[in-house]
């Protein structure tokens, strides 16, 4: 769903009701809500003179981890089953005062830690176009909802590919701009260094004019950039002429699957036949290949640190004990899933005074090594593009991965040089594995948001799949 076309519901009270009706109704098949949050007084805090707010009236939800004042954000985890924001975040306060209406809270992997949203403490969110499938995660919930025309723009936030890899499974626009281009005030942090906020919506122009109202500086965020924000909607022509693509080969060349990679080759093509200039960019293979341990390494070091305020003595779950040590092992050990007690294990690790210098400055290293040739590679191209993943949505039960392999390794996880270097990059669908949605990456120089909001519009406008909808019958 579009915003133009929710805003054709003349009553803003009807298009947040259906909005939250359709939330409830898709529930027991999707699984994408953690919690709902009535509209009530946001609608009555909206006078009919605000009717020129640029999301008057829009229906959103926000991922589990950002804070809005008085209602529950766990995280999706068992440890802030309980927790109510005090305040709200600065993207919350900036929806608010461009007309938006907050319904709810979508479900994402525990803390934003996942790329399957299985680990969130609801369960795992099932993806519109086949309910075996999963959404991808982190954000899986709010890429669902979106996907399934319940709102049309939701909040998501992107560590690793946290965004734009549940876009590519869901068939819609995600977008992570650059690092301190929206204000982090009031998210709960997993890995500082590497988060992001980012957004889904259907289409690109309604991408744009996100971005309008969520980025500019904020003194609450001190990483939050002064630079003035752009008009992204303006620039978002669609004009790929004379602009250099690099298709990014170790990326293409791990790719298996030729249905994905045939479609690919196809927009290629049509760019080419608009004037675009294509080339092959390839970076380093070992590099490539490291990411994912570097970025493993990083994030859960980061993350060991953030999330040790969860102590659930000063707010959370409590588990009884005998004192406070006892109260906060017990609560952690219940309070956290395996998969996160694995990667606090990994983070503390790297962090021990001994392990220091060999892997936690060797991943930073490594990450250097990696952002100086995407930097590299960007200064002859005005965009780096590869397909996001293979194939489509995995299967929920699928263990069958090969982790050591390309495909796992660089074809599946290389998006999180986006997020080392902090560099803006999103996805577009682009086409179909079978009946399930393939997403593009485009990655750009920082703070060149409207050139690649222009490019991604040129794709949209190339490929005709935009405002796609997934009906889920309830
Ligand atoms: N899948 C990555 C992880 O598990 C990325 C998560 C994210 O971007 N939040 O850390």
């Amino acid at each position: 769903m579009s915003y133009q076309s929710i805003m054709k519901n003349i009553s803003i009270h009807d298009r947040v009701f259906e909005a939250l009706k359709k939330a409830h109704d898709v529930q027991p098949k999707l699984n994408a809500m953690v919690s709902f949050i009535d509209p009530t007084s946001q609608l009555e805090a909206l006078k009919p003179k605000d009717n020129t707010l640029p999301l008057y009236g829009i229906p959103v939800v926000l991922k589990d981890l950002v804070n809005m004042k008085d209602t529950i954000t766990t995280g999706s985890s068992k440890i802030l089953a309980n927790y109510v924001s005090p305040y709200d975040a600065t993207i919350v306060k900036k929806l608010k005062e461009a007309g938006a209406i907050i319904i709810g809270k979508a479900s994402c992997d525990t803390f934003g830690m996942g790329g399957t949203n299985k680990t969130a403490a609801t369960g795992p969110v099932y993806n519109p176009y086949d309910l075996s499938r999963m959404s991808g995660g982190s954000s899986g919930g709010s890429a669902v909802l979106v996907a399934s025309g319940v709102v049309p723009m939701a909040i998501g936030t992107d560590t690793g590919d946290s965004v734009r890899k549940p876009a590519a499974y869901s068939g819609i626009v995600g977008i992570k701009p650059t690092y301190g281009r929206i204000s982090r005030y009031g998210i709960i942090p997993y890995a500082s260094s590497l988060d992001h906020v980012g957004f889904f919506t259907n289409n690109v122009l309604d991408a744009a004019l996100t971005l309008e109202i969520l980025a500019g500086r904020d003194d609450l965020d001190m990483t939050s950039s002064q630079r003035p924000v752009e008009k992204y909607t303006e620039a978002c022509v669609g004009n790929v002429s004379g602009q250099r693509f690099g298709i990014i080969s170790n990326v293409t060349d791990a790719i298996q699957n030729k249905q994905t990679m045939r479609q690919f080759d196809d927009l290629c093509q049509k760019l080419k036949d608009q004037g675009a200039i294509i080339t092959k960019i390839h970076l380093n293979d070992d590099l490539m290949k490291a990411m994912l341990p570097t970025y493993y390494v990083i994030a859960n070091a980061e993350a060991t640190a953030n999330h040790s305020n969860l102590d659930s003595l000063r707010f959370g779950v409590q588990v009884e004990g005998k004192d406070n040590e006892a109260i906060m092992m017990a609560s952690r050990t219940e309070g956290f899933g395996p998969l996160l007690r694995k990667r606090f294990v990994i983070g503390s690790y790297a962090l021990f005074t001994e392990n220091q210098e060999i892997i936690f400055r060797k991943a930073q290293k490594v990450r250097r090594l990696i952002v100086e040739d995407v930097q590299k590679a960007l200064s002859s191209v005005d965009c780096l593009i590869a397909p996001a993943s293979g194939n489509g949505a995995p299967l929920i039960e699928d263990s069958q991965i090969d982790l050591l392999s390309s495909e796992y390794l660089v074809a599946e996880n290389y998006m999180a040089f986006g997020n080392f270097s902090g560099y803006p990059s999103m996805t577009v669908p682009f086409g179909f594995d079978g009946i399930l949605p393939l997403g593009v990456n485009l990655t750009c120089r920082p703070f060149e948001e409207g050139r690649m909001l222009n490019l991604a519009q040129g794709i949209e406008d190339l490929t005709g799949l935009k405002d796609l909808i997934c009906e889920v019958k309830p």
